[in-house]
């Protein structure tokens, strides 16, 4: 016995020079909201859970987004007739859709696949899922909520769809009457009742939708708070810390080589956000996700502050209002991993904002923001084991709601690793689909 207790705590095992403590049941590479939920509930079910990340918790796309919990989003951002409209958009100038001209194959693979999904059947699948992950993802929350004290200005006033053009006021309709069946279809509001439940909306808004499901909270608050409570359980977390490779032997990992050091683990979760297929690509895993760019601005309330999330349909932004701050967001941008903020895209944040609200802007600026998002090519996010690697699991390309859907991919997958019974059908989000 005593032996065995020498080799359990020895080098050896570990094949590191630190101490036992490089070695954990899981690790997680990725602090960004969706490692951070499988870190928390593996946790919670009694396994040590280390998280790798190369920068600091919520460094990527899950500190600056508009956090909306969406679970009323439901038609994917490939549905029919998408490409089409964002053609005539871009021809416009008023596309938030912007595409960078180079020689990116995988990119031009990614858009090929993308527009081929813009299709009815795919439409149907996706609405079907889509509700399927983020229908547990509002409920977790809400149980997140009773059973942790997360600081994070979270508030469910739901989010109001606000237009200035009536056919598409009156196009939406369409899309709120695939919600029924999910009882998430929205309420109409014209020109004279948007602006009684909404009063910071100018004159310009001739009417909306409201969808009283969603709720929204303050993205970097959650991450700080859920951050602390994910340690207060146990969840150790190496921040500054990059994950450079896999080791792999017989078919599974059994270690994480990174830029301080090597970490084993009995199973590996990448939770790396946009990054995850260069970290896949080392493995022959091929994972279709593309950086899809956001900006966001964010000030302090301005003197007429909306009470309710609002989506500025025509401008593709979204205005986010909490009692700490106020926050503009949108923008979809394919131009690979660029990280610098461009001016022109946070000013048309601004330009939509003024387009909509009596009072567009606060008085003082505190962040402006840009990271990427996820984007998969199905518009649907990638949660599994990887099939050629027994112990690797995948959750990523959770695109435009990552946040909206981090409680149910979590519990996915702690309950795949733990053999449990699942939350929601897992296929829709098989790594297999991709074939
Ligand atoms: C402008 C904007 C607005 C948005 N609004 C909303 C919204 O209202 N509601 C919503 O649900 N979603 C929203 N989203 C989407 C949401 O932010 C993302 O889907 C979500 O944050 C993705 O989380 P993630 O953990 O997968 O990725 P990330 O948060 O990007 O985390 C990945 C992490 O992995 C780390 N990493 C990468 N490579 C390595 C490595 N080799 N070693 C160690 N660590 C590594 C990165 O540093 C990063 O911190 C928005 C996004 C944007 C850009």
């Amino acid at each position: 016995m005593e032996e065995y207790r020498r080799f359990y705590h020895s080098k050896e095992r570990f094949g590191v020079n630190n101490t036992t403590s490089s070695h954990s049941d899981i690790l997680v590479v990725g602090g960004g909201v969706i490692g951070l939920a499988c870190a928390y509930y593996l946790a919670r079910a009694g396994q040590s859970v280390r998280i790798i990340e190369q920068e600091s918790m919520g460094a990527g796309a899950s500190h600056g987004n508009c956090g909306l919990i969406f679970v009323s989003d439901l038609p994917p951002l490939c549905a029919p007739g998408a490409i089409g409209h964002e053609l005539i958009r871009t021809l416009q100038g008023t596309s938030p859709l912007y595409i960078k001209p180079r020689p990116d194959l995988s990119l031009a693979f990614w858009l090929l696949r993308f527009a081929a999904h813009c299709n009815r059947r795919h439409l149907k699948h996706a609405i079907k899922a889509r509700d399927a992950i983020l229908r547990i993802s509002g409920e977790l929350f809400s149980d997140l909520f009773a059973d942790e004290n997360l600081a994070c200005d979270f508030e469910q006033r739901g989010v109001l769809m606000a237009f200035t053009d009536p056919s598409t006021m009156v196009g939406y309709e369409k899309t709120n009457r695939l919600l029924e069946p999910f009882g998430l279809a929205a309420t109409f509001h014209d020109r004279k009742s948007i602006r009684q439940i909404e009063p910071a909306l100018n004159e310009r808004v001739c009417g909306g939708w409201h969808h009283r499901a969603d709720s929204h909270l303050r993205p970097e608050m959650l991450m700080t708070a859920w951050t602390r409570a994910a340690r207060d359980r146990g969840v150790r977390i190496e921040e500054g810390c990059r994950l450079e490779r896999f080791d792999t032997r017989n078919g599974t990992v059994n270690g994480a080589r990174t830029n301080t050091g090597r970490f084993t683990a009995d199973q590996f979760i990448l939770a790396a956000g946009a990054w995850a297929p260069a970290i896949g690509r080392q493995l022959g895993v091929r994972i279709p996700v593309q950086p899809g760019k956001g900006y966001s601005i964010t000030m302090d309330r301005p003197a007429v502050c909306p009470t309710i999330p609002c989506y500025l349909v025509e401008r593709n932004t979204v205005v986010t209002p909490w009692q700490s701050g106020y926050r503009l967001g949108g923008t979809m941008e394919f131009s690979g991993f660029d990280d610098q903020l461009d001016e022109r895209r946070l000013s048309n944040l601004e330009i939509s904002a003024a387009l909509y609200l009596k009072t567009p802007l606060g008085r003082r600026v505190t962040e402006r923001w840009t990271s990427l998002r996820p984007m998969s090519v199905d518009d649907l996010p990638i949660i599994d084991r990887v099939p050629q690697l027994g112990n690797l699991y995948i959750a990523t390309g959770h695109g435009m709601l990552g946040l909206s859907t981090a409680t149910g991919t979590g519990r996915l997958v702690a309950d795949m690793i733990l053999g449990r019974p699942l939350p929601f059908d897992p296929l829709p989000f098989a790594i297999g689909r991709f074939g």
